[in-house]
């Protein structure tokens, strides 16, 4: 299924809550959620009920979008998720919050998912000293994420660092803003992961 290249702000309201794709821009009085708490579309004021199956859809839609992941990986995430010992939602959850493209924002190395999967790409960080340029990389406990030394004198990286350095880095990554490091001292448990997502709905909707 193809990447969606409408305006993002259009999926944050049709889930009914803030997925935070925007960076900056979410987080002030800008903010579509806000301004037009509604779903988008000419009858996105009239849609209020929704079936169970309506549910499990969104919820699962709602876990791909904040997490900018693509239909079928997220697929192959649910079925690694439930090969593993433990409770399949969590395990589904703590695989996404481990996507190289999530660290990087979650530490404030870039202002939206979106942005740093495209930093990712563009070869701006290492995974303990490697050069990595692949978004949806997984990283494990113990590996250190570092943006890479040409790239550390970048205006562009210096600029988003500094525009993101107060956002508040979840405890399960180490962050050390001189040396521009991130480890992740372990994988989240939930409680650990901030996310709008009801993750039993998700596994519900793969069951059937
Ligand atoms: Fe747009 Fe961000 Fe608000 Fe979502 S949270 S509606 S992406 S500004």
């Amino acid at each position: 299924m193809a990447r969606y290249t409408g305006a993002v702000c259009r999926l944050c309201r049709r889930e009914g809550q803030k997925l935070f794709l925007k960076g900056e821009r979410c987080y002030s009085e800008k903010c579509s959620v806000g301004l037009r708490g509604y779903a988008p579309g000419q009858h996105g004021q009239g849609r209020k009920k929704s079936s169970e199956y309506g549910m499990q859809l969104r919820a699962k839609q709602t876990a791909r979008r904040f997490y900018g992941v693509q239909e079928n990986q997220f697929h192959h995430y649910f079925e690694i998720a439930e090969r593993k010992q433990g409770i399949t939602g969590d395990n589904l959850l703590r695989i996404l919050e481990s996507r190289l493209d999530n660290v990087v924002y979650r530490v404030g190395f870039a202002s939206s998912r979106a942005e740093a999967r495209q930093l990712v790409g563009h070869g701006h960080f290492e995974v303990n000293g490697s050069r990595v340029d692949i978004a949806s990389y997984l990283l494990k406990a113990g590996d250190v994420v570092s943006i890479c030394e040409k790239s550390r004198s970048s205006e562009k990286i210096k600029a988003v660092v500094e525009a993101n350095g107060a956002r508040p880095v979840p405890e399960w990554i180490d962050v050390d803003r001189d040396k521009l490091t991130a480890k992740v001292i372990a994988l989240p448990t939930r409680e650990q992961i901030e996310a709008p997502v009801d993750e039993q709905l998700i596994v519900e909707y793969y069951s059937k």
